[in-house]
């Protein structure tokens, strides 16, 4: 068992003793996140919109528009391919948007800035890979999950490292405000984490010998080092994710909306044949 296996069972068996805290005062759980949120996180996502009180109906931002906010970096599941933004969740928002009755119109902002164009209803939700999180969850809701993902380490061909214990004490590159970052942080400390804005420049970083290790979800990651001579992914998972689409807590209509278009999607395979598109089975 590695170290991180270790922190991740023992965090596991006080996550729910810090998911009713989380309800008895907003203020008093931690600010920090660790690896059994996601956990947690995933169960209490599904359940956003089956309050008591009816949802209502959708609201967008600019009427007749599901406004989505992305981070264009991140492939499969959003990148450029000539000057458009192409990938896994443009197109599932585009299903979702048909289903709707609405026209989908992608903005590209930083990663750290999706959930606060979200909350402020300066677009309608934000679509990014994105890991639910409990401290994500304090400001935004989640719709039901449409993924799931790894943490995965990206080293040197030639790297000692093998495993996530030898990180101690090693550089790592993340993507800011991303979980890869925000578990690095946790588990390294703040002076062995070395922040970029986009996953593929803590890999440049990476190449050049600025950072030892790379942490970052497992497709980008693949995407990545296939770009890059010389690097690989270690066989071990750093932590577990489900990826979902984040929405403004006043907004439990469009949640209620997504979420069964989602349902649609995965029951009629649309969801299954986009993955497969992107992500062809190895
Ligand atoms: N899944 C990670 C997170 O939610 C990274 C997402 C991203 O970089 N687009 O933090």
């Amino acid at each position: 068992m590695t170290k991180f296996k270790k922190i991740l069972a023992v965090v596991l068996a006080g996550a729910m003793l810090m998911a009713f805290a989380a309800c008895g005062d907003k203020n008093s759980s931690s600010e920090t996140e660790s690896k059994n949120d996601t956990q947690s996180a995933a169960t209490e996502a599904g359940d956003s919109a089956t309050t008591d009180e009816p949802a209502g109906e959708p609201k967008y931002a600019t009427a007749g528009k599901l406004t989505m906010a992305t981070n264009a970096s991140f492939p499969p599941y959003e990148y450029y391919e000539n000057e458009q933004i192409i990938g896994i969740d443009a197109e599932v928002a585009a299903l979702i948007a048909d289903k709707l009755g609405v026209e989908l119109e992608i903005k590209d902002m930083e990663f750290g800035s999706i959930i606060g164009a979200v909350q402020t209803g300066a677009v309608d939700i934000g679509m990014a890979g994105m890991t639910v999180t409990e401290d994500r969850l304090k400001t935004i809701d989640f719709t039901d999950s449409y993924a799931t993902a790894v943490q995965v380490i990206i080293v040197k061909e030639d790297s000692e490292i093998a495993s996530a214990d030898d990180l101690e004490g090693k550089t790592v590159g993340v993507q800011e405000n991303t979980t890869g970052d925000i578990y690095a942080t946790d588990d390294l400390g703040e002076g062995n984490v070395k922040r970029y804005n986009k996953g593929n420049d803590a890999v440049a970083a990476l190449a050049s010998g600025v950072v030892d290790a790379v942490i970052i979800d497992n497709e980008p990651a693949k995407s990545f080092v296939a770009a890059n001579d010389g690097l690989k992914i270690l066989d071990t998972s750093y932590a577990d994710e489900q990826y979902a689409i984040a929405v403004s807590k006043d907004n439990k209509g469009l949640t209620e909306a997504i979420n069964k278009a989602l349902s649609e999607l995965k029951e009629d395979g649309s969801l299954d044949k986009i993955v497969e598109k992107y992500i062809p089975a190895e």
